[in-house]
C-alpha cells in the first residue's frame, strides 16, 4: 500500500491527509504542537474557549466535499450556523453598517451613506461573482506548476483588469470611502493589502454573499476535531507532539521524515503543510534544492502579522454587540501602508472583534462570555519591535478602544487574558518573518508565482496550504488539498520521476 506522510495539522493538512486516505493511501499526519488546528489551535483558559484563529468560515460546500468524498455527512461530526450580519462594520464618526446577505437591507444601507452608490455596488457584486466564478470554482483548485498555465489563464485574467488593485477597482465602482472601505477591507483577511493585491481578490466578497458565514458549534475548534475524527475513522494515524526535523531524500526522491525525536517514518510520498520557507529551510536546509529554495522565497514579500489578544469576561456578550466586529480606526490607507511596510508599530489600529458567545454560550462559564480581538501589525521583517514589552502596552491600549467603542466597563468585567504576537507566530508555527498568513497575496506571487503544490525538482515532495496556490483563509488552503491531491492521486510524480 502507498504510504504518505503530511507534515502539520493545519486545515491543509487535515483535509489533503483526508483525501489521501479516503482514495486507500496509508497516511500519517505529523504535527509539531500538541493539538491539531495550526493557526486555528484552541486555548482552554478558565473554563473559556478561545478559537485561536478562523472564526469566519465560508463556503462551507468545500468542508462538506471533505465527508461526502469519504462517504459520510458533515452534519453527523459537526453542527454549521449562519451567522447574520456576516460583520458589523463601525467607524469612529459613528456610522455602523451592518453587512447582511439580503439584498434590500444592504441597499438600504448603502444609499443612506450615498443613494449613488447604491447602483454602484450592483456593478461591483457583479464584477466580484465574475472574478469568484474564474479564479476560484474554475482555477481555485488547480495546481499552477509553471510559467506556461499561467499563460494559459492570463487572457481571462486581463479581461477581469487582474492586475488593478483590489481598492483601485472598488473606487471606480463606488464613491462613499466608508463603502469603499466595506467593500475593500477583505484581503486583508487572507493578507492581502488592498492598495497593493491584486483585484482578483475582491472574489471574497461574491464568496460569502453566494455560501454565506458560518460558525461551528463548539467553536472552529470543533471543526478541526471534526476533520480529524473523519480522517481517524477513515483509518489515518495522527501524531501530535511530533515536529519534523528533517525531510530524509535519497537521489532526488523523498524517502520519509526523522521527527525531532529521532523517530524515522518512511513513506513514499511526503507532503508539507508547514511553513514554506521553514519547509525548504530546516527541513531540507541540508539538501542543495533546499537551500537555493530558501534562498529564493526569502527574497520574496510576506503578508503583515496580527497580534491577537484573547480575553474572558465576567458578563454576558452587550446586546449590542454582533459576532463580528470590524472597528476601523482613523486612517485607513496609511495605516495599512505601515502595516505592510513598517518601519513600526503604529499608535492607531483598525481592530477586529470577535464574540463568539454571541452564537454559542457554551464556550465561556455560565453567565461569563468569550472574545478575542485582533489587530494587523508589521511582521518581524517590517517593524524592529520588542513584542515582549510592546505586547503588554500594546493589549492595554486595544482594550482602552474596545471599552470606549464595543464593550463599556471592559476592564472592570476582564476575568482572563492572553496575548499572541508576531514573535508567537514565528516560534509557535515556524512562520517565517511571524507572518500571519504566509507569502503576500500580490499578482507577481500569485498562482505559478506561489509555492508550487509539487516541488520542482523532487518529484514526491508536496505542499499544501497558505504558502502555496490559491493562499490563505479556509476556502484557499482546503482549495490547495485538492490541487495537491490531485496531483498525487493523477500519478502525476510517477510520470515526472519516470
Ligand atoms: C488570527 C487569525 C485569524 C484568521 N481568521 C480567519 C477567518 O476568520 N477565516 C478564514 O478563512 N481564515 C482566517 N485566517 C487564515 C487561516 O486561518 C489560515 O490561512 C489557515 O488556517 C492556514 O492553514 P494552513 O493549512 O496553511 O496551515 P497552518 O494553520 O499554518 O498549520 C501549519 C501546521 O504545521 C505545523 N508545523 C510547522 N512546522 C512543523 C514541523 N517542523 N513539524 C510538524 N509540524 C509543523 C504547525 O504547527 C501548524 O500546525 C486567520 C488567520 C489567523 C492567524
Amino acid at each position: 500500500m502507498t504510504k504518505a506522510v503530511v507534515i502539520g495539522a493545519g486545515f491543509g493538512g487535515l483535509a489533503l491527509a483526508i483525501r489521501l486516505q479516503a482514495a486507500g493511501i496509508a497516511t500519517t499526519l505529523v504535527e509539531a504542537r500538541d493539538k491539531p488546528g495550526g493557526r486555528a489551535y484552541v486555548y482552554e483558559d478558565d473554563g473559556f474557549v478561545f478559537d485561536a484563529g478562523p472564526t469566519v468560515i465560508t463556503d462551507p460546500t468545500s468542508l462538506e466535499a471533505l465527508f461526502t468524498l469519504a462517504g459520510r455527512r458533515i452534519e453527523d461530526y459537526v453542527t454549521l450556523v449562519p451567522v447574520s450580519p456576516f460583520y458589523q462594520l463601525r467607524w469612529e464618526d459613528g456610522t455602523r453598517f451592518d453587512y447582511v446577505n439580503d439584498q434590500a437591507e444592504l441597499d438600504r444601507q448603502i444609499a443612506a451613506l450615498n443613494p449613488a452608490d447604491v447602483e454602484g455596488y450592483r456593478r461591483f457584486l457583479a464584477y466580484s461573482e465574475a472574478l469568484l466564478e474564474e479564479g476560484y470554482v474554475k482555477l481555485g483548485a488547480e495546481p499552477f506548476l509553471d510559467f506556461r498555465s499561467m499563460l494559459r489563464v492570463a487572457p481571462q485574467l486581463m479581461r477581469l483588469q487582474s492586475y488593478r488593485t483590489l481598492y483601485a477597482k472598488v473606487a471606480s465602482f463606488i464613491r462613499d470611502e466608508r463603502l469603499r472601505e466595506a467593500f475593500s477591507f477583505h484581503t486583508l483577511l487572507v493578507g492581502g493589502n488592498p492598495f497593493a493585491t491584486s483585484s482578483i481578490y475582491g472574489l471574497i466578497h461574491a464568496l460569502e454573499r453566494r455560501w454565506g458565514v458560518w460558525f461551528a458549534m463548539g467553536g472552529t475548534g470543533a471543526l478541526v476535531a471534526a476533520l480529524v475524527r473523519l480522517f481517524e475513522d477513515l483509518g489515518g494515524t495522527v501524531r501530535l507532539s511530533a515536529p519534523v526535523r528533517r525531510i530524509v531524500t535519497k537521489g532526488n526522491r523523498a524517502t520519509g521524515v526523522v521527527l525531532a525525536q529521532g523517530e524515522a517514518i518512511e513513506a513514499d510520498i511526503v507532503a508539507s503543510n508547514a511553513d514554506v520557507v521553514h519547509t525548504y529551510a530546516h527541513l531540507l536546509g541540508e539538501t542543495a534544492r533546499g537551500q537555493s529554495e530558501a534562498r529564493r522565497l526569502t527574497k520574496k514579500r510576506y503578508s503583515n502579522s496580527l497580534f491577537v489578544l484573547y480575553f474572558g469576561l465576567d458578563r454576558e456578550v452587550p446586546a449590542e454587540l454582533e459576532h463580528h466586529t470590524i472597528l476601523f480606526g482613523p486612517r485607513y490607507r496609511a495605516l495599512i501602508d505601515e502595516i505592510f511596510n513598517g518601519p513600526a508599530l503604529p499608535e492607531d489600529m483598525s481592530l477586529y472583534l470577535h464574540a463568539p458567545s454571541k452564537t454559542d454560550p457554551s464556550l465561556a462559564p455560565p453567565g461569563k462570555s468569550a472574545y478575542y480581538v485582533l489587530a494587523p501589525v508589521p511582521h518581524l521583517g517590517a517593524a524592529d519591535i520588542d513584542w515582549s514589552v510592546e505586547g503588554p502596552r500594546f493589549a492595554e491600549a486595544i482594550f482602552a478602544q474596545l471599552d470606549e467603542r464595543a464593550i463599556p466597563r471592559l476592564r472592570e468585567t476582564l476575568v482572563t487574558s492572553r496575548i499572541f504576537t508576531p514573535a508567537d507566530f514565528a516560534s509557535e508555527l515556524n512562520a517565517h518573518l511571524g507572518s500571519a498568513f504566509s507569502l503576500e497575496p500580490i499578482l507577481t506571487q500569485s498562482a505559478a508565482f506561489r509555492c508550487h503544490n509539487r516541488d520542482d525538482v523532487i518529484p514526491n515532495l508536496y505542499f499544501v496550504g497558505a504558502g502555496t496556490h490559491p493562499g490563505a483563509g479556509l476556502p484557499g488552503v482546503v482549495a490547495s488539498a485538492k490541487a495537491t491531491a490531485g496531483l498525487i492521486l493523477s500519478g502525476a510524480d510517477r510520470e515526472a520521476a519516470a
